[in-house]
């Protein structure tokens, strides 16, 4: 998408067209056979989800047009977009759309989608080692800051072990480690 500024006039926006020989006309139905996505095609583009969503304005692809897109079959632009990824899985968009289109859910079939396809950005795969190699993502607070809120000095049962190896085991593990 191209956007151009005139200076007598608010911005007019030049959306590339499609290239309908690039469409695959499976995707929609790809995507529904996956979880929470049945009634993706009740979607009547009303673009509740974009208003709804925090971060949208930063997105050049915005949540209601990754929802057309799936419906008009653009599978690698979809799958390989950056947009997915972006995702705060908020589901303020899900909450709100009128049409009960699970748009988070859809996001994460088109993650799933696309980390078998091994497109994975780099940081979600350094975040993913970083939680299977500590089994967390965010070390507890240091002792010093739990006698501070009156807390004993050790969590209470915290074990990362057994986190550490289920995750080993499942196929996201395998995914982020560059297995099969
Ligand atoms: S809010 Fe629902 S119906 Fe409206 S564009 Fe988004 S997904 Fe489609
Ligand atoms: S779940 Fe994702 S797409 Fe939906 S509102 Fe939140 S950040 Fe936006």
């Amino acid at each position: 998408m191209t956007e151009t500024r005139d200076q007598k006039g608010p911005p007019e926006v030049l959306i590339d067209p499609i290239d309908i020989s690039k469409l695959d006309p499976g995707f929609r139905k790809e995507i529904q056979s996956m979880p929470n996505a049945e009634d993706l095609s009740a979607c009547f583009a009303c673009s509740t989800c974009t208003a709804a969503c925090p971060i949208a304005n930063i997105w050049d692809i915005k949540p209601h047009q990754l929802i057309r897109m799936i419906l008009l079959g653009m599978r690698e632009r979809v799958i390989s977009s950056k947009e997915i990824w972006l995702c705060l899985t908020c589901f303020e968009c899900q909450e709100r759309c009128p049409q009960k289109v699970r748009v988070t859910d859809i996001f994460f079939d088109c993650k799933n989608l696309a980390a078998e396809e091994g497109r994975i950005p780099d940081t979600i795969i350094a975040l993913g080692r970083e939680l299977i190699e500590k089994g967390q993502l965010y070390i507890v607070t240091a002792d010093w800051e739990r006698e501070d809120l009156n807390l004993e000095p050790e969590v209470p049962g915290l074990s990362t072990e057994y986190v550490k190896k289920k995750l080993s085991e499942t196929r996201t593990g395998r995914l982020v480690k560059g297995g099969d």
